[in-house]
Parts: C-alpha cells; structure tokens; sequence
C-alpha cells in the first residue's frame, strides 16, 4: 500500500520489508539511520523494545506505550528538529530517530469508515486482552465509549485492563463478562478465526448474535471470519481488520511524508495484495 502511495503521489521512495532479530533492533534502527532512511515501521515484538532506543518519543508513543512507526528527523540550521523529506537538496548533519505509534488510531478510524460508527456513548462488547486488546480497550475509552464489557480467556488479562481503565477513565464503566443488555458493537481482538478450524471468540449461549450488534473482527485473513460470518447471518453490520490496517498505514504515511495518504489507491493496493480482486 505504501508503494502504490508513493508512486501516485510521484515520489521516487521505496518500502521495504527487512527483518531483524530483536537483539539487533537497535543497530538495525542505527543503520537506517545512517543510509538515510526517511522512516521504518516495526511489528511485533520491535514495538516494545523500541522505546528505549529511539531518540525521542511522540506523545502517541507515550500514550500507547508502543512504537509502530519511526520518522527520522534532521537538525535545520536554526537547531529545529524537521522530517528527513524537507532536507532532500541538503542533507542535515545531525539526524535522530522519533517513535510514534498509529495502531490506535488505526482501528478508530476505521470503525468511524467501516461501521460509520462514532464511538461517544455507546456500549462494546470486547473479546480478548493480549496487545491489539488491550491498545482498543484504551482507545475506546479515549473516544468517550460509555460503557466497555471486556471477556477473556485468561480473566487476568481482562482484569489488569478492567483496573487501568477504572484508575484513568473513570467516565467509562468497565465490566467483565457478557453484558446483560444489548450493546451497539462486539470488538473481536482474538486471534480466534485465522485459522479454519478455530472456535468462534464468543459464547453464543452466553450472548447470541442480533441484527442490532454491529460486529469488527481484527482478522483480515480471512477476510470473513466464522464470526463475521455468524453476524451477518443474525443480520448485523460487519467489518474486517482490513481497515484497522490501512489506516495505521495511512497514518505512518502522513508521519513521513508530510502528505495526505491517497487512501483509496491504498486500499486498492491492499485488496489486490491480501485478497487478489
Ligand atoms: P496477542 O497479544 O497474542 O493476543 C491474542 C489474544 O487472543 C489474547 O486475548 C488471547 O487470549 C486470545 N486467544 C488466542 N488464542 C485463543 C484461544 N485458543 N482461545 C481463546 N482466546 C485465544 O495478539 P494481538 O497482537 O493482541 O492480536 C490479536 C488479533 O488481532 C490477531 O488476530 C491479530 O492478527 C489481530 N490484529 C490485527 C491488526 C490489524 O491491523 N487489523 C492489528 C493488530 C492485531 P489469552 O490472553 O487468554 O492468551
């Protein structure tokens, strides 16, 4: 998606996949920054690690205690720290790395496309609590959800994020288990449904699928899980994570290159890569 952006917007870059063993995270950041590179995103498990090696946190980062996405900066002769991309004639002497993180808002905006859904005063139903989890839990609470059920195989999990939730959105009501109540979105942050043979993440004896429950699975491989599947047969809204990728990518785009990201050319490049249509 990141080349099909570039090249619509004519800009002679590149984005590559490299990868790099943890314990070399912090030369392999060095090296792009001594080639010049513009900016790199990392996954799993580089987002945690980075915290501690990039040269300066954007509050994203902070927030979200994670770094998915890196912008290289260059010193200007007036000592402010500017994107590598207004240096291309004169390449700056003194480069540093910055980490931000785009995942959350990533999911945000795509609930917002997908689902057409503000997130303000309405009632989720959240399935798991590992990062992706944990991450939508906090975001939801930032965008003003009124109340949060979170469910989990491993109840701890759930409970950790059930207290950050109470001690920093006490706005928000956090409860653990199925509701009792209908709620306006079911959350699948699992990893429940990748593959075929999988469970699906909920109880449907505990909380039965309805046409009123719009349901977001993180999965966007398949692109239509068992329960997407089960929810559009109960006769629900229902979206793939496939957004919740493309916008964290748009974002990084717009990180780096100071541009608004083409979103449809990179949908289209997303599609055609993921799902070949
Ligand atoms: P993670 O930290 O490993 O968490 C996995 C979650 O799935 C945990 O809640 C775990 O429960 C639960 N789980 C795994 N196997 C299970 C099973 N057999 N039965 C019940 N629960 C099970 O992974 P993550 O990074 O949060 O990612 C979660 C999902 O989100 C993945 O499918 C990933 O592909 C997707 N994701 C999508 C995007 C996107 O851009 N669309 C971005 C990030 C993640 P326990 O806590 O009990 O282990």
């Amino acid at each position: 998606m990141h080349n099909a952006a570039f090249a619509a917007l004519g800009l002679n870059w590149r984005y590559l996949a490299c990868e790099a063993r943890p314990e070399n995270l912090r030369a392999a950041i060095e090296g792009a920054r001594v080639m010049g590179f513009m900016g790199l995103n990392l996954t799993v498990p580089h987002k945690l690690l980075a915290l501690d090696i990039v040269d300066a946190l954007d509050v994203s980062a902070k927030v979200w205690g994670a770094v998915n996405t890196i912008r290289f900066e260059g010193r200007s002769t007036n000592g402010d720290w500017l994107p590598l991309r207004l240096f291309e004639k004169d390449p700056p002497v003194e480069i540093r790395s910055v980490g931000f993180n785009t995942d959350a808002d990533g999911l945000a905006n795509s609930l917002r496309e997908d689902l057409k859904m503000e997130l303000r005063g309405k009632r989720v139903l959240l399935l798991g609590a590992g990062g992706a989890g944990r991450s939508a839990a906090l975001k939801l609470a930032t965008e003003g959800v009124a109340e949060l059920f979170l469910v989990n195989r491993t109840h701890s999990k759930a409970l950790e994020i059930q207290t950050e939730i109470q001690k920093n959105f006490p706005s928000v009501r956090a409860g653990l288990d199925y509701p009792k109540t209908d709620v306006d979105l079911i959350l699948n942050a699992t990893s429940l449904g990748l593959k075929p043979d999988d469970t699906l993440p909920l109880d449907e004896k505990a909380f039965p699928l309805r046409p009123t429950h719009a349901v977001y699975d993180m999965i966007y491989r398949p692109a239509e899980t068992a329960l997407l599947k089960a929810a559009k047969t109960a006769g629900g809204k229902t979206a793939n994570g496939l957004g919740m990728l493309l916008h964290q990518g748009a974002k990084a785009f717009e990180i780096w290159t100071g541009e608004t990201a083409p979103l449809g050319v990179m949908r289209r490049a997303l599609e055609q890569n993921i799902y070949g249509n």
